[in-house]
């Protein structure tokens, strides 16, 4: 039985979590819960699953919580809040397994924690290996604990990589489906709108990650992931156009064989793989995976146009420096997607926005979580300045 505690439990990767755990109820046990400001859904996952531990984003949401577990007669559940609450449901010395679940910088000193303490960790959380990957994987090696990844394009690359030596890996190529402006001609990047944007042709996610994967900027995001979690150079982790999103990405060996993974698009998929690595797991037909190879038709790869996309230029600029570069691409593209959505900006403002903000930044590595989220901090502080001021001279020249 593994004992499970999930970051982030009330987002889409922790549902979906728990669902996997309602499958193999004789094979994974949640202990913990980090289950942030949903109150509603946080009780109903108490009582679903009498965690030891729940945590909550703040000490009201924690008091709140304790006294509807107490006239529920649920006495025995401990609540705590705060980033010292997310550390307490990720290091309990009797979880095997952490999903790192919880979306942006939050997740980022619990996670690192939970490695610290020896504790296998499936990631899906992208700023923990953008941002502090350099700290996280140098961690998990001092404290041999394994690194999941619950992304799908590093989930397919984790299990590729099972096909040969680290040292016979030749390059890595994620796919990417290329968002929903793959086609759109370029004289139109300068008019698409957030509604626009926020249609995605494959998956349904949250509204930062489909901007990303509109500007591409995700792929970028996930480029950086794989050079930390594979240790590979940003030369040798290439992506792909592949718009039928089947294949999840690739991995060529040094002798020409490449080895791609194809499954249906359910992130079930990676979160049990994940869990039980390195056994599989039979899913017969508690959970839906099954792919109907029969109805593929065709499958196609074609490379990315980088001035389409510049957000996976700058990317890979950021990747090559490393450190703050990377942490910065990453806080300066969720305030400028913040401001498009707001329609404070154009959508070529994000990309924009990001390569000043990465002109401005100085080449540090931080050494600490710490020194990340300081470094994140400024980074954020620059973007708004960059986007305040493109308003200020807007606004002079119009007058
Ligand atoms: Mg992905």
């Amino acid at each position: 039985m593994k004992k499970i505690a999930i970051l982030g439990s009330t987002g889409s990767i922790g549902t979906s979590t728990l669902s996997i755990c309602e499958s193999f109820p004789e094979r994974y046990q949640v202990v913990s819960l980090a289950a942030g400001t949903n109150l509603d859904v946080a009780f109903a996952q108490c009582h679903r699953w009498h965690p030891r531990v729940v945590s909550m984003a703040t000490e009201q949401l924690a008091t709140a919580l304790a006294s509807r577990l107490f006239d529920a007669g649920l006495t025995d559940i401990e609540t705590v809040s705060g980033t010292a609450g997310t550390i307490h449901v990720a290091t309990l010395p009797e979880v095997d397994f952490v999903v790192s679940a919880i979306v942006g910088v939050a997740g980022l000193e619990a996670t690192y924690a939970a490695v610290c303490a020896g504790k296998a960790v499936g990631l899906a959380n992208k700023e923990c290996l953008v941002a502090a990957g350099e700290l996280i994987i140098d961690a998990a090696r001092r404290f041999n604990a394994p690194l999941l990844p619950i992304d799908s394009e590093h989930n397919a690359v984790h299990q590729c990589m099972r096909g040969g030596r680290a040292s016979e890996v030749h390059q890595v190529w994620l796919t990417a489906s290329g968002g929903p402006f793959r086609n759109t001609p370029l004289e139109q990047f300068a008019h698409i709108t957030p509604a626009q944007a926020l249609k995605h042709p494959t998956w349904v996610m949250g509204q930062r990650i489909t901007i990303d994967s509109a500007t591409m900027l995700n792929k970028g995001l996930e480029v950086i992931e794989a050079c930390r979690l594979f240790d590979l150079p940003p030369a040798k982790v290439r992506v792909t156009i592949h718009p039928q999103s089947t294949v999840h990405s690739l991995v060529e060996f040094v002798d020409g064989s490449i080895l791609g993974q194809i499954s249906v698009t359910d992130m079930r998929l990676p979160i049990l793989y994940a869990l039980a690595y390195p056994e599989r797991v039979p899913v017969e037909d508690k959970v839906p995976l099954t792919f109907d190879l029969a109805a593929l038709s065709h499958l196609d790869f074609t490379p990315p146009d980088l001035h389409r996309f510049p957000c996976l230029r700058l990317a890979y600029e950021a990747a090559e420096q490393g450190g703050a570069h990377c942490i910065a691409l990453n806080a300066a593209d969720e305030v400028a997607v913040a401001a498009f959505l707001a329609g404070q900006i154009p959508f070529l403002g994000i990309p924009r926005t990001i390569e000043e903000v990465l002109a401005q930044t100085p080449d540090q590595h931080p050494a600490s979580i710490t020194g990340v989220l300081e470094a994140d901090a400024a980074a954020r502080a620059c973007a708004q300045r960059v986007i305040a001021a493109g308003h200020a001279a807007r606004t002079i020249a119009l007058s």
